[in-house]
Parts: C-alpha cells; sequence; structure tokens
C-alpha cells in the first residue's frame, strides 16, 4: 500500500498533466491555479480536453489576429482622414484613384505584420503539440 511516506514505485509510470485553461499553467497534482485564483485545473492527459485547449488557443490568436487588423485599418483610415484634412488633393487621390487604395490597402497589411511581430501572440499550451 502507497502514502505520501512511500509513494509507489509505479507513480511515476502513470503521467499526470493538470493545466490551466485561462493562462497556461501547468502541474503534476490537482489543484487551483496559482495565477487564477479561481480558475480549476483541467485533466491535459484527456485527449478531448487537449483538443479543446488547442482549439481554444487557435480561437485567441485568431482574435488576437482580427484586432491588430482592426487597430491598422483605423490607424491607416486616419491617416488617410488627415491626408484629406491637411492636402485635399492628396486625400482624393488616395481613396478615388487605384493606386491610391492599393496603397493604403498595402499599408494596412504592412501595418498588421508590423504589429504582429512586435505583439507576438504567446501561446498558452505549446506543451500539449506532438
Ligand atoms: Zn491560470
Amino acid at each position: 500500500m502507497a502514502d505520501a511516506a512511500h509513494p509507489s514505485p509505479y507513480r511515476a509510470l502513470v503521467p499526470s498533466l493538470w493545466v490551466c485553461a485561462d493562462c497556461g499553467y501547468r502541474a503534476e497534482q490537482r489543484r487551483g491555479c496559482p495565477t487564477c485564483h479561481d480558475e480549476v485545473l483541467l485533466d491535459g492527459m484527456d485527449p478531448d480536453i487537449r483538443l479543446w485547449l488547442l482549439d481554444e488557443d487557435a480561437r485567441r490568436r485568431d482574435a488576437r489576429q482580427t484586432k491588430l487588423l482592426w487597430v491598422s485599418v483605423v490607424s491607416v483610415v486616419g491617416f488617410a482622414i488627415g491626408a484629406v484634412l491637411v492636402e485635399p488633393v492628396v486625400g482624393v487621390t488616395l481613396f478615388f484613384s487605384i493606386p491610391g487604395v492599393v496603397g493604403l490597402i498595402a499599408m494596412t497589411l504592412f501595418i498588421w505584420s508590423l504589429l504582429g511581430r512586435v505583439f507576438p501572440y504567446r501561446e498558452r499550451f505549446p506543451y500539449l503539440r506532438g
């Protein structure tokens, strides 16, 4: 009979992984997350929970990318409106010519890419892959 003073030698053969769904904290024993105080750790060895956690991570990554895209769209539209106010001819050219619109789109994509590199998404469950 195994107890705390004399742990079973077979205990190490049974892997155990408990994961916080909010911050990605992991532990070998079930307990509360030290960072997210009310969060109960989930069984990371359950394939359904692992899949759900990876899907949740992908959903958060997509939501963050969408947020960064909106930030870049708003900043480029703000720039274009500023250009209209400062120099109406340049502003009209930006909005009503194909090179102007292509330039605004390219600027939006560049800023979006830059924001993604400056503020990269931190995966919460990289240890669940593989
Ligand atoms: Zn947590």
